[in-house]
């Protein structure tokens, strides 16, 4: 039995006894476990199917509980002090006495750590008082959760609790940016746009494409090409429909699909990012209900938000296995 929770000291307390609890943060729900519980940390692993050599993302409430655990250069301060509480995740050194499981980080010597902003999980991560690991709350390689429905549907059964927070107000996941190797580079676009990351420390390397770098070429081990995947096949840059397709669409929509539903109508990456993966799983299910061949996606162009929706919609199009 998987409980839902709405107190986040009754969350706090479920990770203190070495159990899995899901937890709404802005981007996505998160599977969080006691980092420094090797068991609890394993369990993450087991839980989602998840491959140990895709480390996890740490949570804090605070910048100061974060840099405990990893060495913060100036540029990881001042980014910190810019964007936390808030989407954006940094790799840095992991400290000689960095408490965090190793297997939580995949045995590398970085360790990825983010604050979160939302209430609730500052709430439970305060009571809690220590690091909490936490991927996306769905099985490896399936759509991120954007509400507690998603996770029930994804890891029911198989987790302690999940805290109730309703639907998250960024819908993908957070940036993660490596400032462990002296230069920055983009690991994965997210939820705070690249060029406001610029803006505070200058340049940012840019990662390959998705087709362009297959997984064992990445600098992280997590950014697998196939990812986020819906069941059906998913069709990328549409320019027309046919009738047995369900429709992704972004502005005016094309006309003839069996089903659609709308990202953003006036085309806000903003609103389309909240929407992205709930539509993806509506998609899904009510497209396999009709036995429709697959999912078409309208492009999604600009800057913002947008290079993460199409990082996800390129990983979730990606051939499987
Ligand atoms: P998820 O937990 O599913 O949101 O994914 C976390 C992402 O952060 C994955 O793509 C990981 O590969 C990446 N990540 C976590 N820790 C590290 C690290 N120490 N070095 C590089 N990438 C990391
Ligand atoms: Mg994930």
């Amino acid at each position: 039995m998987t409980a839902l929770l709405d107190d986040p000291l009754d969350a706090a307390a479920l990770l203190r006894a070495g159990a899995l609890v899901a937890f709404p943060t802005e981007t996505v729900y998160g599977l969080g476990a006691d980092a420094r519980n090797a068991a609890a940390v394993a369990e993450i692993f087991a839980a989602k199917g998840r491959p140990h050599f895709n480390p996890l993302i740490c949570h804090f409430a605070d910048a100061d509980s974060a840099f405990a655990e990893v060495r913060a250069d100036a540029r990881a301060r001042a980014l910190a002090a810019r964007f936390w509480p808030g989407p954006l995740t940094l790799v840095l050194p992991r400290r000689a006495d960095c408490r965090v499981e190793l297997l939580a980080g995949a045995g590398l010597d970085t360790l990825a750590v983010r604050v979160p902003a939302h209430d609730l999980a500052l709430a439970m991560l305060r009571a809690f008082g220590g690091p909490v690991a936490a991927p996306s709350a769905n099985r490896s390689g399936r759509v991120s959760p954007t509400s507690p429905a998603h996770v029930m549907e994804e890891l029911g059964g198989r987790i302690a609790a999940i805290l109730d927070g309703g639907e998250c107000a960024v819908g993908v996941e957070s940036t993660v940016l490596d400032l462990g190797a002296g230069g920055a580079a983009l690991l994965r676009p997210g939820g705070v746009p690249v060029e406001a990351i610029e803006a505070v420390i200058g340049p940012v390397g840019r990662p390959l494409s998705p087709e362009a770098a297959p997984a064992p070429t990445l600098r992280s081990p997590g950014l697998l090409l196939s990812h986020y995947a819906p069941v059906l096949p998913l069709r990328l840059d549409a320019r027309e429909v046919a009738a047995d397709e369900a429709l992704l669409a972004f502005g005016p929509p094309l006309a003839g699909a069996a089903i659609t539903e709308q990202l953003s109508l006036a085309r806000d990456d903003r609103e389309a990012a909240r929407r992205l993966f709930g539509a993806l799983r509506r998609l899904d299910a009510e497209g396999r209900r009709l036995g429709l061949r697959g999912i078409a996606a309208m492009p999604v162009p600009g800057g913002g938000l947008a290079p993460a929706i199409r990082d996800r919609l390129a990983r979730a199009a990606a051939p499987r296995g």
